[in-house]
């Protein structure tokens, strides 16, 4: 089973608890307006690694993964190679590793029977899924992600019915998610579900932009500043990370 994969970065402690070893894989279907890694969008010069091999790199860090820490698989959306991810995991939880996967849920399909037996077999081997929801109105995710939210939602949905542990990330952007009733929205879903144990406002920022540069593709939030401290703050009370704003 042969991953494509952009790079791998041990000692990440953003994506998921305590210290993990990243895997980025390339390839995405979304087209995120504030997405920092354009450079993962296509699988063109995407590194080939058998599972084994991505196994054996993990484990040469499990000296680490106290406190929680373990491998998340990240990307690009990595459940465009959900074959690989269950094996992944599958290997690394005989090794007892934690597994965390960052995802937006995008291709998820309840209606594709296929599929869906993919994610029941996923799901056996996954500890935490950090779920990206983009935009909790869909009109809004249709324009920043070119791509219907309904599968996502789907997916969120899913994961609760499964007790699935899972942190809701949200990426902060002025004039687009930084919104109240939006905001509002997204907390009103997230109170629906039963299994979501920590969510994460992202302010936006532009340390992307100059990958676009580099690829020769059009930056469309040029422009666009960056959250303040009191709107992230604020962000935070509303989806109810904070209890007040003081
Ligand atoms: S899902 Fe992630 S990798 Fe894909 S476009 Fe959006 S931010 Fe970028």
């Amino acid at each position: 089973m042969i991953g494509k994969i952009h790079s791998f970065f041990a000692g990440g402690t953003v994506d998921g608890p305590g210290i993990r070893f990243v895997i980025f894989m390339k390839g995405c279907p979304l087209r995120c307006l504030y997405c920092h890694n354009p450079d993962t969008w296509n699988q063109d010069g995407a590194e080939c690694y058998e599972v084994d091999d991505v196994v054996s790199q993990a484990l040469r860090y499990k000296g680490y993964f106290n406190n929680g820490g373990g491998v998340t698989v990240s990307g690009g959306e990595p459940l465009i190679q959900i074959d690989f991810v269950i094996e992944l995991f599958k290997k690394l939880k005989k090794y007892n590793v934690h597994t965390a996967l960052d995802t937006s849920g995008i291709i998820f399909d309840k209606d594709n029977l296929e599929l869906k037996a993919k994610f029941d077999e996923l799901i056996k081997y996954t500890d935490l899924v950090l779920l990206d929801i983009k935009h909790i109105d869909n009109d809004e995710h249709i324009k920043l992600t070119g791509k219907s939210n309904k599968n996502v939602l789907e997916f969120a949905k899913y994961l609760s019915n499964n007790k699935i542990n899972v942190w809701i990330r949200h990426v902060l952007v002025p004039d687009i998610t930084l919104n109240d009733n939006y905001l509002t929205k997204l907390k009103e879903f997230i109170d629906t579900l039963s299994n979501v144990s920590k969510i994460e406002v992202l302010p936006y920022h532009t340390m992307g932009i100059v990958k676009y540069k580099n690829l020769g593709i059009p930056y469309r939030l040029e422009g666009v500043r960056t959250p303040t401290k009191e709107e992230v703050k604020h962000a935070k009370y509303l989806l109810g990370v904070i209890k007040d704003v003081a």
